[in-house]
C-alpha cells in the first residue's frame, strides 16, 4: 500500500481524499517510479477541486508532474536508480499522476533530471516553470534579445509568472510584471522585475491597438489581458500565450497581427515532443538561478495539498508549492 490523493466521482459526488492505495491499482506502464516530490499546478487545482473537467477517468490520482527515482523498468532508456522528472502527457488527467508515493508511467514520457537540480528543486520549477521556459524559448526563437525592449509577464505572482520573471531577468531582459497583488511588488522585484503594473491596466476590454510598449510578452492569463498585451506589443514583437487564469476567451482583433506584424505563439507543455522538453530542462539548468527557487517556493505535505488546491485557484498562492509526498 502507498499514500496518495485519490479523486472519485460517484453517488457521493466528486471527492478528493488522501488515502492508502493498493500497489496493484497502479496503471499500466513500463517504468515504476518512487515519487519523491510533486507540486501543485493550476491544473491540479482544477482537478482536485473539480472546478473544471480536468480529470477524465475515475478513480484518479491527480498531479500533472513529479520527480523521483526509477525502481523498475522494462523501457530501454531507463534503469533502476535513474533520476527522472515527468510533466504532462495526460498524467493526473487520464493516467494516475504524481500526488502519491508511487507512479507507473510510460518510459517515453520521462525526462532525465538535470544534474544541477535535486528532485525538490525540479518540482519547485514544476510544469509551471517548465512552461515558463517554453515561453522564453519561443520568444528567443522569434529573435528577441534583451536590447529589443521591455518584456511583459502577466499573472506575475503565480508559478509561470514567477519563473518567467526570474529567467528573463537572468537573461538580461528588462521585465515588467503585471499583478493583481500590489503587496507582492517587493517579491516580484526581488525575482528581477524592473517594474510592476496593476493587472487592471490590462484586464478590461481595450482598443484593437494601443501604444506600442512590449518587445515580448509571456502571458499566463488569457482573455482581455492577452488581447491588450497583443494590442500594445511593438512592431514585429512576439507574445507567448500559455494560460487562462482570467479566461479562455480571446476577445481581440487582428490589428496587431496584420498592422504591426506581431506574432502570437501558442505554448503547450502537455504534449510537447521529448526534444523540446529536454531542451527546456537543459536551459532551466543553465538559466534559472537555483537560489531564486527558494524565494518562490512553499513546501507542504501530501495531506495539505487538497486545501492548498482551493487556495491556488483563489489566487492566494504566491509562486510555487512543492509537495513532499512522504509526509
Ligand atoms: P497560478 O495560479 O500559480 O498563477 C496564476 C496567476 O494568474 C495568479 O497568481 C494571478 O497572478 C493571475 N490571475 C489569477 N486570476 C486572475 C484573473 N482573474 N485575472 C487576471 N489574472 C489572474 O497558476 P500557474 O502559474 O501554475 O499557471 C498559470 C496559467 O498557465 C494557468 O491558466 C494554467 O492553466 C496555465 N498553464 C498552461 C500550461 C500549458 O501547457 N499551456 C502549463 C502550465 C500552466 P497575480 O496575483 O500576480 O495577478
Amino acid at each position: 500500500m502507498f499514500q496518495g490523493i485519490l479523486i472519485t466521482r460517484d453517488d457521493a459526488g466528486y471527492q478528493a481524499r488522501l488515502q492508502a492505495i493498493a500497489e496493484t491499482g497502479l496503471p499500466d506502464g513500463d517504468v515504476t517510479v518512487r515519487v519523491d516530490w510533486s507540486t501543485l499546478n493550476y491544473k491540479d487545482g482544477l482537478a482536485i477541486t473539480g472546478k473544471s473537467p480536468v480529470v477524465r477517468r475515475f478513480p484518479m490520482v491527480p498531479g500533472i508532474d513529479f520527480a523521483g527515482v526509477v525502481t523498475e523498468s522494462r523501457h530501454p532508456a531507463w534503469q533502476a536508480g535513474d533520476r527522472v522528472v515527468l510533466n504532462g502527457w495526460g498524467v493526473g488527467e487520464t493516467h494516475w499522476g504524481g500526488l502519491a508515493q508511487w507512479a507507473r508511467v510510460r518510459g517515453d514520457w520521462l525526462v532525465r533530471l538535470p544534474e544541477v537540480f535535486g528532485a525538490r528543486q525540479a518540482m519547485a520549477i514544476g510544469t509551471a516553470g517548465y512552461t515558463a521556459m517554453l515561453c522564453v524559448l519561443a520568444l528567443e526563437k522569434h529573435g528577441l534579445r534583451p536590447d529589443d525592449g521591455e518584456m511583459l509577464v502577466t499573472g506575475a505572482s503565480g508559478g509561470v509568472g514567477s519563473v518567467a520573471i526570474a529567467l528573463l531577468a537572468k537573461l538580461g531582459y528588462r521585465v515588467v510584471a503585471s499583478t493583481g497583488r500590489p503587496a507582492e511588488a517587493d517579491y516580484l522585484k526581488a525575482l528581477g522585475a524592473s517594474d510592476v503594473i496593476d493587472r487592471n491596466e490590462l484586464a478590461a476590454p481595450g482598443k484593437p491597438l494601443g501604444k506600442e510598449r512590449w518587445a515580448g510578452v509571456v502571458d499566463a492569463v488569457g482573455s482581455h489581458t492577452l488581447a491588450n498585451a497583443c494590442a500594445t506589443t511593438r512592431y514585429r514583437g512576439a507574445v507567448a500565450a500559455c494560460g487562462l487564469a482570467q479566461g479562455m476567451d480571446f476577445p481581440a482583433s487582428v490589428a496587431p497581427f496584420i498592422l504591426r506584424g506581431v506574432t502570437l505563439y501558442g505554448i503547450d507543455s502537455v504534449m510537447a515532443p521529448l526534444a523540446v522538453r529536454e531542451e527546456a530542462w537543459r536551459r532551466l539548468g543553465r538559466d534559472l538561478d537555483p537560489t531564486r527557487l527558494d524565494a518562490i517556493t512553499r513546501e507542504i505535505g501530501l495531506g495539505e495539498a487538497i486545501a492548498a488546491a482551493a487556495d491556488l485557484l483563489n489566487g492566494k498562492v504566491r509562486g510555487r508549492v512543492v509537495v513532499d509526498v512522504n509526509r
